[in-house]
């Protein structure tokens, strides 16, 4: 089975042990649930703004394993000329698009230092996974809407689909043709995967594990029990992501 995973990272993190995050070690993880892609962005492009020429270095080590994301910092004036065409020449080593994480940078998913990335991803049909949480004023359900309504080509992944908010998020999703759900630590909540079947579809709800946060076989394991059908398990572990992926690889 060629599962995908579209919610992934790599590499030690600041004041938090992350045993097993180097790239030998996440293929190993990988094929032991037989996870064919991850699609990643490592800690240090989250954390150091200007070091996403430094994941080039890992999606090579992964022989075509791992794509990556090009972490978008919203703190810096005239990032965005400089570091487009950065992104643009390494598009080609595995980049499929770009990830925001508005909790950690303090910054509105929809704020105006993000526009012209949003506009270039909607331009290019590009996938973006961005960190959402209900109840967080930077990247929570209404950010969400005013990004999906604004930019609709987008392949827009909410990466944790809000969490304890999902079922909102999921009509929030159901909604927007390119707009999709992740399972990522949402799915270890009793009933969420089916709540995003039921209210979405299974079309709308991609494979995400956040590793190496965690062993992806307890996301595995909650997709694969949660009591969806067998061809909506398999939209959640393969074909969606297939589908996005396909004209961007
Ligand atoms: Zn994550």
């Amino acid at each position: 089975m060629n599962f995908i995973d579209l919610h992934g990272h790599h590499g030690a993190y600041v004041g938090f042990p992350m045993p097993r995050s180097s790239t030998p070690e996440m293929i190993r993880e990988m094929d032991r649930h037989q996870i064919a892609t991850l699609v990643l962005s490592p800690h240090r492009a989250l954390i150091e703004p200007g070091s996403n020429g430094a994941t080039a270095e890992i999606l090579r080590e992964a022989s075509g394993r791992f794509l990556a994301y090009w972490v978008v910092h919203p703190h810096g004036e005239g990032r965005f000329e400089r570091e487009i065409a950065a992104f643009e020449a390494a598009r080609a080593l595995g980049f499929v698009g770009f990830k925001f994480h508005s909790s950690l940078h303090q910054y509105p998913l929809d704020g105006p230092r993000f526009e012209p990335w949003w506009t270039y991803a909607d331009a290019h049909r590009l996938l973006v996974l961005a960190h959402t949480w209900g109840g967080d004023t930077r990247c929570g359900l209404e950010n969400c809407r005013r990004v999906a309504e604004k930019w609709p080509n987008v392949r827009f992944v909410l990466g944790h689909s809000g969490y304890h908010e999902h079922e909102a998020f999921a009509r929030l999703a159901g909604a927007h043709e390119h707009l999709y759900l992740d399972t990522c630590a949402v799915g270890c909540l009793d009933g969420a995967i089916e709540a995003m079947v039921r209210i979405a579809g299974s079309e709308k709800v991609v494979f995400g594990t956040d590793l190496p946060w965690f062993d992806p076989g307890y996301l595995m394991g909650a997709v694969k029990y949660s009591g969806i059908r067998e061809e909506d398990r398999m939209n959640i572990l393969r074909e969606n992501a297939e589908k996005i992926l396909a004209p961007l690889r």
